[in-house]
């Protein structure tokens, strides 16, 4: 139990990859504290799941939700950025508040908890910031404007914050992951059935898989396993780097 006297805040962790890095980090110890929506029972079961972690339901693309949950979080020893959303539409179509509400929630949030989570660590003379980037901070796709640029903001906020706090025993490192079965998943095929006049086997095979070598969904354990192993102290060297799970879709 590595990580037994830390505390971890990961953000978007009532469902998908958030819920399996914070059941990854509870095994080997961390004290968790849970973040994002969802149906107030089911989170209650995984707080409980997880030794009565607190649920902080705070509305990450507000500044001033971001702060709330920084100020009851307390010192976070592991900050894991990973609340996202999606929107898929042509640029000419792209409505302006999912650009914004896209660019806070999946960029701007995580400028917010690092700045307000760095101070603690480099007192603790350690800490881990870890975010759930993507595929799409290396690569784009068509109709997610959004979602690419954000993602390609979050690799380089990871690098600055790398050189930044090389020095502090802190280290800031993005995984990226392909498609992962999630919730986050399953609900763009409707958009992209829409955009791009396909039936749902066609979106799953033809769009998303088709990027995927494997031709497999990524598994959220298998995010969760990285993102446990950048905690641990032989990760230390590992800094301001950007780790696919992608099946070798941008090795293309
Ligand atoms: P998900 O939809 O299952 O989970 C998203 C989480 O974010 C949920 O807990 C949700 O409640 C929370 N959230 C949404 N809006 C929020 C807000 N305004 N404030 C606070 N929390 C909010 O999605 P997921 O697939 O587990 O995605 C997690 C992360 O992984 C995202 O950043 C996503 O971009 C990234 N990612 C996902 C995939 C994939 O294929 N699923 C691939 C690459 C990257």
């Amino acid at each position: 139990m590595f990580l037994e006297g830390k505390t971890a805040l990961i953000t978007g962790s009532t469902s998908g990859i958030g819920l399996a890095i914070a059941r990854a980090l509870y095994i080997e110890g961390a004290r968790i504290i849970l973040n994002g929506f969802g149906d107030a029972e089911e989170i209650a079961g995984y707080q409980e799941e997880l030794g009565g972690a607190p649920w902080i339901n705070e509305d990450l693309t507000k500044t001033d939700g971001v702060e709330a949950l920084m100020s009851q979080a307390g010192a976070v020893d592991i900050l894991v950025n990973n609340a996202g959303m999606q929107h898929v539409a042509p640029i000419e179509e792209f409505p302006v508040d999912r650009w914004d509400k896209i660019i806070a929630l999946n960029l701007s949030s995580a400028f917010h908890t690092a700045r307000l989570a760095v101070p603690h660590m480099k007192r603790a003379g350690w800490g881990r910031i870890i975010c759930t980037a993507s595929a799409h901070s290396l690569t784009a796709s068509p109709y997610k404007a959004a979602y690419v640029a954000a993602k390609h903001g979050i690799a380089g906020l990871v690098k600055t914050l790398g050189l930044e706090l090389a020095q502090d025993n802190i280290t800031a490192n993005c995984i990226s992951p392909g498609y992962v079965w999630t919730p986050l998943v399953e609900s763009q095929i409707p958009d992209t059935m829409k955009s791009r006049g396909m039936t749902r086997e066609e979106v799953m095979n033809d769009v998303l898989l088709t990027r995927q070598p494997t031709k497999k969904f990524v598994q959220v354990e298998e995010v969760a396993a990285m993102a446990t192993f950048l905690c641990r102290d032989e990760a230390q060297n590992i800094t301001g780097a950007n780790y696919t799970i992608d099946g070798g879709w941008t090795a293309e």
